[in-house]
């Protein structure tokens, strides 16, 4: 595997796979990686001639500093998995590549209300800094198909609006959620967890699961104050909110009557630490 830091370096790699007409397949990513990130790496390895991967702590996303200094770094470890999965090309810049000092970062893109609600209510700015970064990040590689997980839903529609609105030539590849054997989703700061919270973390697709297992049979509104009830009951969590919205809108639903388009997300803190996730009712 060829790991670049500089933008220019990336891009020369890139120029003789264009040229010959190869499909290239990107990952971005934050790094630290789990079998969540191989499922996304090893589905572009299987669609793609080759495969890009970007490893960036994106500062410009995050709107906590205590999370962005504690968020697991281990780019060498890292950089092992991506050789033995196969991967051609890792980037991994500085932020002063991506964010040179002095220039402006901006990107002029109406979300409408799709980062007003949920992580965009309580996460302001973050939408912002995942566009900005996803934005660049597509410009440099050119990929033909870029690899996003369901596990961060929100963030999922937001990239797939981006590259609508702004006509962009890459396809967005959506994949499942990889879970734990005891249904947590996988994520990097599940490393944060202690031994205690990470039992508990568990709890989270309980709740997803039962609202799944009730959904259509109860009024979506009082499910979804049972369901965040049974969330908020468990002390050690801090229950940032609980809803069942429309999977194009992220608006909360008044009905079943669309069971294809219908989600349940939840974000919440376990000691210091914040852990999204999501469920699809009817799929
Ligand atoms: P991150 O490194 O957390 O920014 O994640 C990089 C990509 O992996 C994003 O598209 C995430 O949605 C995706 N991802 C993270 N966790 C999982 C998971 N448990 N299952 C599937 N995809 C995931």
């Amino acid at each position: 595997m060829i790991a670049c830091t500089r933008i220019s370096d990336i891009k020369n790699q890139l120029t003789a796979s264009r040229r010959k007409k190869k499909t290239i397949g990107f990952v971005p990513t934050m790094g630290a990686f789990h079998e969540g990130h191989l499922e996304l790496i090893r589905r572009s390895k299987n669609e793609n001639d080759l495969t890009v991967c970007s490893i960036f702590i994106n500062p410009i996303q995050f709107n906590n500093a205590n999370d962005l200094s504690n968020y697991p770094r281990m780019l060498e470890q890292d950089k092992k998995i991506l050789t033995k999965e196969g991967v051609e090309l890792l980037f991994a810049p500085e932020a002063e590549e991506m964010y040179p000092p002095g220039e402006k970062q901006d990107l002029d893109l109406d979300l409408g209300r799709l980062d007003r609600v949920m992580e965009g209510e309580h996460r302001p700015g973050h939408f912002k800094g995942v566009i900005i970064v996803v934005k660049k990040l597509l410009d440099i590689i050119e990929p033909t198909r870029a690899y996003f997980g369901k596990k961060d839903f929100q963030q999922l529609i937001i990239i797939e609006h981006m590259v609508r609105a702004l006509h962009l030539r890459v396809k967005v590849v959506a994949c499942e959620t990889f879970r734990e054997p005891d249904g947590l989703a996988m994520s990097s700061r599940n490393l944060q967890l202690t031994i205690g919270e990470r039992q508990l973390a568990s709890k989270i697709y309980d709740v997803l699961m039962y609202t799944k297992a009730n959904a259509g049979s109860v009024p979506v509104q009082k499910l979804q104050l049972i369901s965040l009830k049974r969330l908020v009951e468990i002390p050690e969590f801090r229950v940032e909110y609980f809803k069942i919205v429309n999977k194009r809108t992220l608006l909360p639903v008044d009905t079943w009557d669309d069971p294809e388009e219908i989600i349940a997300c939840t974000a919440l803190y376990l000691g210091d630490i914040r852990l999204i996730d999501n469920m699809e009712l009817f799929s």
